[in-house]
């Protein structure tokens, strides 16, 4: 199998088999986006939380994380797969590295990357031949851009507060 037929196996599995394919729950940021050019639509929502350490006397200490990120959406194989992509990376991480990945994967986009240099994009490097399809970026990123805008949200709310059970509370009282 060459690379590139291994390439498209992941992304069809992503696209059959799509990861975090539901809205989260009580969500701390989502934004909708939508690609005219293709007809892609993908929502994406996430709630923030801390894995407070042992030494966290203070609620702040520890890094605010992505606790879960979900999406929904209808369009192409490539705009679907990529949230999905997306969605199974971003869970976990704080928000610093949601936004280095953000970045990255625009970078990669835009060819200022090679696949060697952006491993850390996990089964996203498998949208490497995306790549030669200017119309078919604009689909690879959209998930991405919404995640952002989801990040934007989020500094734009002084109001972040982390209750004693690790979960964020924006702009009320943490339970
Ligand atoms: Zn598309």
């Amino acid at each position: 199998m060459s690379l590139e037929e291994l390439y498209q196996e992941v992304i069809l599995d992503h696209y059959k088999n799509p990861r975090g394919k539901s809205a989260v729950a009580c969500p701390h940021a989502a934004c909708s986006l939508f690609n005219p050019l293709c007809g892609d639509q993908v929502d994406v929502s996430l709630s923030l939380g801390a894995d407070l350490c042992e030494q966290c006397s203070e609620k702040d200490h520890c890094p605010l994380r992505v606790a879960d990120v979900g999406f929904i959406g209808h369009g192409c194989s490539i705009s679907q797969a990529a949230a999905s992509m997306m969605s199974d990376l971003c869970r976990g991480k704080s928000i610093e590295e949601v936004r280095e990945l953000c970045d990255l994967f625009r970078q990669f986009m835009r060819g200022e990357k090679g696949a060697e240099e952006v491993t850390a994009l996990g089964d996203a490097v498998a949208l490497e031949g995306v790549r030669k399809f200017s119309a078919r970026v604009k689909c690879a990123m959209l998930a991405w851009e919404a995640m952002e805008k989801c990040l934007d949200q989020i500094g734009s709310s002084d109001t972040i507060t982390i209750a004693g059970s690790g979960k964020a509370v924006v702009g009320g009282t943490a339970a």
